[in-house]
């Protein structure tokens, strides 16, 4: 399409506004249109923090030089041209301002070629008016050199950072582009120095190498396509294992249609599917893409384009959760021990496992799960954690060995031996793992236990827990509890879940709506309830346990789904394996 002038209403229905505020914003305007012009190779360069210089070279489509001076009119785009338009944006820019805006408060000079011209056009361009136009001889594509940035704005260069500062916004920005935009070649220098560089290969996990390590990107998952919602919104991408986490969420990044977004649903999505993953406050790293055809997203909300209104909000919700649920659930490690011993510093291990944390179906039968429990851990569960790509397999159950309880430490921990070495197993977080699938269980086929009381008791409650038990009600009726409302703000208790044992029911039964007020980040009513009486009823840290209590509660763990997952994100059990006791020992 040429360069045209948007009209006036079109005009009027984008989202105006100053776009550059800093030299990141120049980059990010500049290289997203390299990118709309179809270029597969882009350097950056910036001098003084992009202060000085920000020089952009592509070998896009190039502008053609009757083009040219239009390019730099306010609104004028080749992206655009009627209203409808704006409602389908395939492009990263679509509002014609940039360059523009760029003009306005800096110095410009372009050169640029489109592939069929015998040769090229330079131009200067000083303060918006485009001057000292000439053929110019260059190679297909287009140089922005960006000089003597807001050097008139004194006001504007006060809220600049250092020249450091803004160079590390330059290069966040062009991680972003390296990371959405695999198949391009991404190249930043700043002051000479190079500071990313990519390969252009088109795979993701090696962009990713580039823009973080090698390390980092051997301890990524790939999200793969949902088959089940061929139309819906798909996303693509990589997360890290629970064992790869950070304390912040810098290294969260989003796409959708590959434009990078802030976005709070997408956030609380991938945090959600690692619920019960990861410990609190660690967040994992994640580059997802979400795919949405244009037509079903607003991209026109945000000045600099980085937020997007989703017209189905909850199906990229949905989305994200369930393709980040799913790679987790194809695997995920047993927590890595680390010993201190003899002043020598002890190798990690971290075993990777196939692991799924919600049942997605009840607990097999016992015969089953001894015979699996019986089994060795599997020849692919040993690979160290940098061997991500062999866990294609997808293991419906997770499988525990059998284990052989030798005792308990600090009236908390049972210590047992499997066929692969030593297991330390946490009692409340196991046994809660344990409550956990079996109150679902039941709930699910409508078997649960019940102690009914003796005497019904009268349990008043505050406005706030009358209104979730009332909304909730059914829920815990099918895990166990008999319940009547009892006029204003009260409730007849007349049984409550046999797993909840024999203590005060009233207390029992308000701790439990507290827990699940506080379950936030579970999926369904159903798991916040179900997690908020295992956690209530679950043996306590401190308790002494018998032999024969702890050999009971190693096979119920092991007859878990996943057993090496507790509701809270902390490990159930770790693992001591028998060729790192070996080394421990100097026998290997
Ligand atoms: P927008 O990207 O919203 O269209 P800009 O002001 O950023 O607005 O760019 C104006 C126009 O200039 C674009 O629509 C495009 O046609 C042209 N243009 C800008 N940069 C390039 C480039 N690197 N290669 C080819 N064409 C470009
Ligand atoms: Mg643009």
């Amino acid at each position: 399409m040429p360069i045209r002038l948007l009209a006036p209403d079109i005009a009027a229905k984008i989202a105006a506004g100053e776009v550059i505020e800093r030299p990141a914003s120049v980059v990010k305007e500049l290289v997203e249109n390299s990118l709309d012009a179809g270029a597969t190779d882009i350097t950056v360069e910036i001098t003084n923090g992009g202060m000085d210089t920000i020089r952009v070279t592509d070998n896009g489509s190039g502008i053609a030089e009757d083009e040219v001076e239009l390019a730099f009119h306010r609104f004028a785009t080749s992206k655009v041209s009627s209203v409808s338009d704006l409602d389908a944006i395939n492009t990263l820019g679509f509002r014609g301002e940039a360059l523009a805006s760029i003009a306005a408060v800096a110095d410009v000079d372009l050169t640029t070629r489109t592939v069929d011209a015998s040769g090229g056009t330079r131009v200067s361009v000083r303060n918006g008016e485009v001057q000292d136009k000439e053929p110019y001889a260059a190679a297909p594509g287009t140089t922005f050199s960006v000089k003597k940035l807001f050097h008139d704005f004194p006001v504007r260069l006060k809220f600049l950072k250092t020249p450091a500062a803004e160079s590390s916004r330059v290069e966040t920005v062009m991680s972003r582009f390296a990371l959405a935009y695999p198949e391009v070649r991404v190249r930043l220098a700043a002051d000479g120095k190079e500071r990313l560089t990519t390969s252009g290969s088109g795979r993701l996990k090696e962009a990713f190498a580039e823009v973080y390590s090698a390390e980092i990107a051997g301890q990524m998952l790939e999200l793969e396509p949902n088959q089940s919602r061929p139309g819906g919104p798909q996303c693509t991408g990589l997360v890290g294992t629970p064992a790869a986490t950070r304390a912040n969420r810098a290294y969260i990044t989003f796409f959708v249609n590959r434009r990078w977004v802030q976005s709070r649903v997408l956030g609380v999505a991938l945090e959600q599917a690692y619920h019960g993953f990861l410990k609190e406050r660690r967040y994992p790293i994640a580059v997802v893409n979400v795919i949405v055809p244009p037509e079903h997203l607003d991209v026109n909300v945000h000045p600099a384009k980085s937020e997007v209104r989703f017209r189905y909000e909850s199906a990229a919700f949905s989305a994200v959760q369930q393709a980040v649920r799913s790679a987790l659930n194809v695997s995920s490690p047993v927590h890595e021990v680390t010993l201190p011993s003899s002043g020598i510093p002890v190798q990690t291990q971290t075993i990777e496992r196939t692991e799924t944390f919600w049942p997605t179906k009840l607990p097999p039968p016992h015969a089953e799960t001894i015979r699996q429990d019986t089994q060795p851990i599997a020849e692919h569960q040993q690979r160290p954690v940098q061997s991500v790509q062999t866990q294609s397999v997808q293991t419906p159950r997770d499988t525990l060995p059998s284990l052989r309880v030798l005792g308990q430490v600090q009236n908390t921990y049972v210590v047992a031996e499997g066929p692969q070495g030593m297991y330390l197993v946490d009692q409340h977080a196991a046994h809660e793992r344990v409550l956990f699938e079996r109150v679902i269980a039941q709930g699910k086929t409508r078997t649960a236990e019940v102690q009914a009381l003796l005497e019904p008791l009268v349990l008043e409650l505050d406005p706030r827990r009358y209104e979730l038990l009332s909304q909730h009600v059914d829920v815990l009726t099918g895990m166990g509890f008999l319940l009547e409302e009892f006029g204003a703000n009260a409730f007849l208790v007349r049984g409550v879940p046999g797993v909840m044992g024999g203590e005060d029911p009233k207390s029992g039964l308000t701790d439990v709506l507290d827990l699940m007020a506080d379950g936030g980040g579970f999926e369904s009513w159903e798991e916040r309830a179900a997690y908020s009486i295992a956690c209530h009823s679950a043996i306590r840290a401190g308790k002494i346990l018998s032999h024969s209590e702890m050999e009971e509660l190693a096979r119920q763990l092991a007859a878990c789904e996943q057993p090496h997952t507790c509701p809270h994100g902390r490990p159930p059990m770790v693992h001591l394996s028998a060729s790192h006791l070996e080394r421990e020992f100097g026998r290997r």
